[in-house]
């Protein structure tokens, strides 16, 4: 018997490799590595009644999947430096609180007063500050909102400004936009990789076309759902796109839950697939409020239709991915030298916070950015985080995900609503969807 690494997690399923030899996938959480063991070492990992040769044996030791001794605290130690180091600096900027959608889910208040003319003169000293120092080699520029769109020349004016300063001083400069893209058009999609530097865009589409119309509602009761995609394709087709990311965000109910699979068709129908096509995230919507129960049996039945989108996607050649990646960055609270600034002005460690009605047990962590102040200061959530309070959870220090999860969300967690992602349910069946993918050749998109 070889005793097996608790991070290396084992497939279901045998696939005949290649070459034609029964295999089964494993996969190491500590390196977000899959593997295709031959069934014989497969069985053995998981088997105390069969032994592996000693060859193989040998095979399994160099390839670290024999040990886990020392890695989850290495994983938390590499949490603890990442969420110290100044070297990336990520801004997320809110220049308006505004949002011409009004979706049931959404929880912001998008009542609150802009600064507008003002939000420039408050965002842009700070950050160029913060571009100046010697520490930063890259800067990271978040537009979020509200719907950021509806500050398009504020977003394009502070922009210039920053990347001129990012070139001048040889910082790297990146920008994430996360938009509802009912504003989208190609020329527009063009200005902001072009002009504005925008190297990731994330949209939300809740489809198909009448679900994501009752899902993502405009004030003004228009359909964005052939707006959006006809916008992300036309982009996509562009060489200009090249540079920029582009990831469709999906939010699904247990209502909406059924008809997932007829929006994946109909992306692949769009040509929204194969190495160019944008990456797909599909999520439960995030429920603050609902009960641990509750919750349980949601989380349980969109991790068994997940399994099913997840093969179709590898028979359609969507980028809608089975497997994590690692979990070595701390999210936007955990991360020092991550600032979100709201419309006003105030600064945030969590951007969930910000446009929230306010928590009596979460305070803004400053009126305005902080001048002369290198980085933000430490805000609740940061002792919440997983490196400082795993010790006390059990349930992420024992747990085999942990360096492809990070731990619970320090809001929720804080909140008292930790819960796990949809993996924790069905990573088995995640790693057969992989070997598929791997295993898949030849495929045509759509
Ligand atoms: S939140 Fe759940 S899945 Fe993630 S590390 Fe903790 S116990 Fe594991
Ligand atoms: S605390 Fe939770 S909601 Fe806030 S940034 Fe971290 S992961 Fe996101």
């Amino acid at each position: 018997m070889a005793s097996r690494s608790k991070f290396v997690l084992l497939g279901r399923r045998v696939f005949q490799s290649a070459e034609g030899r029964p295999v089964r996938g494993a996969f190491d959480t500590t390196t977000a590595g899959l593997y295709l063991l031959p069934t014989s070492v497969a069985d053995a990992l998981d088997s105390p009644d069969v032994a592996p040769t000693p060859a193989q044996t040998a095979a399994l030791a160099r390839a670290g999947l024999l040990t886990d001794i020392g890695r989850a605290d290495a994983f938390l130690h590499g949490l603890q430096r990442a969420s110290e180091d100044l070297s990336t600096r990520t801004f997320i900027l809110m220049p308006t609180p505004a949002c011409n959608m009004g979706c049931d889910y959404c929880g912001q208040n998008h009542n609150g007063h802009s600064l507008k003319t003002r939000y420039e003169e408050l965002v842009v000293p700070r950050v160029v500050a913060v571009i100046r120092d010697p520490a930063t080699r890259v800067v990271n520029i978040d537009w979020f909102g509200g719907e950021p769109l509806l500050a398009k020349a504020e977003l394009f004016s502070i922009a210039s400004r920053l990347m001129a300063e990012a070139r001048k001083q040889a910082v790297e400069y990146r920008s994430q936009l996360t938009t509802n893209g009912s504003l989208f058009s190609v020329s527009l999609l063009r200005r902001l990789i072009g002009e504005a530097g925008v190297t990731r865009v994330d949209v939300t589409v809740d489809g198909p076309q009448r679900i994501h119309d009752l899902s993502r509602k405009m004030k003004n009761g228009a359909s964005t759902y052939d707006r959006i995609l006809d916008s992300v394709s036309g982009a996509l087709a562009e060489p200009w796109s090249e540079s920029c990311q582009f990831i469709i965000r999906t939010n699904v109910t247990m209502e909406t839950l059924p008809h997932v699979t007829e929006y994946l068709r109909d992306l692949a129908a769009r040509g929204l697939c194969g190495d160019r096509g944008p990456a797909i995230q599909i999520a439960p919507v995030h429920q603050w409020g609902i009960g641990t129960d509750a919750y349980e049996v949601a989380v349980s039945a969109f991790a068994e239709a997940e399994i099913e989108w997840l093969n179709l996607a590898v028979d359609l050649d969507v980028n809608f991915l089975p497997l994590p990646d690692l979990a070595d960055e701390p999210c936007s609270a955990g991360h020092r030298g991550t600032e979100t600034i709201d419309p006003q002005g105030t600064v945030y460690d969590c951007p969930e916070l910000a446009l929230r009605p306010p928590a009596p047990v979460f305070v803004p962590l400053g009126r305005r950015p902080q001048a002369g102040a290198q980085a933000r200061p430490d805000g609740a959530l940061m002792a919440d985080m997983t490196w400082s309070t795993v010790i006390e959870s059990p349930p992420c220090r024992s747990c085999s995900l942990l360096p492809v999860c990070g731990g619970a969300c320090a809001l929720s967690r804080a909140q008292g609503q930790a819960q796990c992602p949809s993996m924790k349910h069905n990573f088995a069946d995640r790693i057969d969807v992989a070997v598929r993918r791997a295993l898949a050749a030849n495929r045509e998109c759509g």
